[in-house]
């Protein structure tokens, strides 16, 4: 079986800040990654938060460049190998993936999470003709054509705000008269003509071979009515790729997302966690960077036993 020090589940922002830090403090680092690397900020259309790029930067070219920084700093990057089970329970643990095992003395999961399903009639028959959870990737198809994106965080505005540079007609359709998203997208909503229609649920997706027209409700006054559009952008959140951890052991809160303490330690001994997959309140790429250094750093110290660890 193949022996690293540490093994880093998942290539997202904080698998991939792990592995700089891991591999440039001398760790045997290897990454994890189900999919390519990158994760969802990798289809962020636009990232306007991030301290050091004064006018944005995608996610795409974010992404890349902690990927190419992680390979320069010597982390070996397994691509399409998601793990399936992990053995926590000796001194070593065990990472068994779809295509082989690994040894590991520490590991951090860092396995992000996946949007939430609306869990509506249609939705799942129509994903893929007219049923979407990504802007950026399928938003190109929509281009000239009327779309309606459900949600009120984030990852709606954001969506709705990248569509009105493609689709003839964007609409946000939100279940509350009020959105949580922050107020410099609210006013960028407002810019981009994009109308907003309040206190309204999905009931069903309906179409043939591709999306026709949504059903809504509208929750304050009963009144169902009927909405023709060719696309239907999903953004209702978020859900921890935590499955595979919780079956071995490791102690996740009532929504599934990873316990971390402030050492982003687990509760099993040489165990950490970092990114969306935590319970960490607040999913943002910074928080993201920051948790994965702490974590990193933290491996190094149980792995390493320098004289200043505090165990
Ligand atoms: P979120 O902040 O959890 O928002 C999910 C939205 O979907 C909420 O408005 C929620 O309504 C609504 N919703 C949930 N279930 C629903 C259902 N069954 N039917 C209808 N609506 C439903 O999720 P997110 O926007 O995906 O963002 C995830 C995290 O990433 C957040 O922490 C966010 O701040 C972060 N993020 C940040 C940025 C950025 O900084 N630019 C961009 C994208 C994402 P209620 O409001 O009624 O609960």
């Amino acid at each position: 079986m193949d022996r690293w020090e540490l093994i880093i589940i998942g290539g997202g922002v904080a698998g991939l800040t792990a592995g700089i830090y891991g591999s440039r403090s001398g760790l045997k680092t290897l990454v994890l990654e189900e999919n390519i690397p990158g994760g969802q900020a990798a289809v962020a259309p636009i990232i306007e938060n991030y301290p050091g790029f004064p006018y944005g930067i995608s996610g795409m070219e974010l992404v890349d460049r902690m990927l190419r920084q992680a390979e320069r700093m010597g982390v070996k990057i397994h691509q399409f190998e998601g793990v399936i089970r992990l053995d926590l329970h000796g001194d070593e643990k065990i990472v068994e993936t779809e295509k082989t095992a690994y040894r590991a003395e520490a590991i951090i999961i860092a396995s992000g999470s996946h949007h939430r399903r609306l869990g509506v009639p249609g939705e799942e028959e129509l994903q893929g003709r007219g049923v979407s959870y990504c802007a950026v990737c399928d938003g190109p198809l929509f281009k000239g054509k009327r779309v309606a994106v459900i949600g009120g965080g984030n990852s709606a505005a954001v969506s709705a705000i990248y569509l009105s540079n493609l689709a003839s007609n964007v609409k946000l359709i939100h279940r509350r008269d009020q959105l949580r998203a922050e107020k410099v997208l609210l006013d960028n909503l407002r810019e981009r003509n994009v109308e907003i229609i309040w206190n309204t649920l999905v009931k069903e997706i309906k179409g043939k071979s591709r999306v026709e027209k949504i059903i809504l409700l509208n929750n304050e006054t009963g009144e169902i009515s009927e909405l023709n559009v060719d696309g239907v952008f999903i953004q209702v959140g978020e859900e921890p790729n935590s499955k595979f951890a919780e079956e071995a052991g490791v102690r996740v809160d009532e929504k599934g997302y990873i316990i971390v303490d402030a050492r982003q330690r687990t509760n099993i001994e040489g165990v950490f966690a970092a990114g969306d997959v935590t319970a960490c309140p607040i999913k943002q790429i910074g928080t993201a960077v920051g948790q994965a250094i702490i974590a990193a750093t933290e491996a190094f110290g149980y792995i390493k036993r320098p004289y200043y660890y505090k165990g």
